[in-house]
């Protein structure tokens, strides 16, 4: 027996003894599948939107607030592949589906004409309460993916999430719910200065946070703003 294929044949024993499975379908995973099967990779939905054309969620942010351009890997659905992808990379503690995703989608983005060199790349941080409760932040693996695809720096001390201080003890149950809106704020905003940022997260719904991080980071300082996501409900 050849020692190189020693590797092969151990990984394929541990195969038999703890089978690995499609986080997608839940079928058995085959040597050189990663994550999810064939069957998955071939049918999930890709929304091949580029950075060249005008698509749906940039013209969500139409009026809302000063961006580039943005773009969406995936489509969410409420039955499907990427909503089995989301929910185990969020509540199953499967932060390698991050980096999964943001290796896929970097292949296609160091190659999208429509966009220009990026300086860093920043994630929508978490608030330190429910991070510590994560233990990651679901959108770090596909930033610093994307960050290594486009040579960019990948930086998650930049923007931060804040908590509202006000006396909200004062104020009724229903008053904070009508009222309860992300709140971010930047340390360091010199260090954006005439530079090109990549903001990136998981899944874009109404686009509210998205629009306050940017909101955030243009209070501050007038950057150059791009926006890329995991996935978009469409
Ligand atoms: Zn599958």
């Amino acid at each position: 027996m050849e020692l190189t294929k020693l590797p092969n044949i151990i990984n394929d024993l541990n195969t038999v003894l703890l089978p690995r499975v499609c986080f997608g379908c839940n079928a058995r995973l085959y040597r050189g599948e990663q994550i999810l099967c064939t069957p998955c990779r071939d049918q999930i939905p890709l929304t091949e939107f580029n950075f060249t054309e005008e698509n749906s969620l940039d013209r969500t942010f139409y009026g809302r607030i000063t961006i580039e351009k943005a773009s969406s890997f995936l489509f969410f659905n409420d039955l499907g592949v990427v909503k089995n992808l989301i929910h185990y990379l969020k509540y199953r503690n499967q932060p390698q589906i991050a980096n999964f995703i943001g290796d896929w989608y970097g292949s296609y983005l160091k190659k999208d004409k429509g966009l220009p060199a990026i300086d860093m790349v920043l994630p929508v941080p978490m608030h330190p309460k429910k991070l510590k409760k994560r233990g990651y932040n679901q959108v770090e693996g596909f930033g610093k993916r994307l960050a290594h695809h486009l040579n960019a720096a990948y930086c998650d001390d930049i923007l931060i999430k804040t908590t509202h201080t006000q006396t909200q003890t004062q104020k009724s149950r229903i008053f904070r719910w009508q009222h309860q809106s992300p709140s971010f704020a930047l340390l360091k905003p010199h260090s954006l200065a005439h530079k090109k940022i990549l903001l990136v997260d998981d899944v874009v719904t109404t686009g509210a946070t998205l629009e306050a991080c940017v909101k955030a980071i243009n209070d501050e300082i007038n950057v150059t703003i791009y926006i890329a996501t995991m996935a978009m409900v469409p």
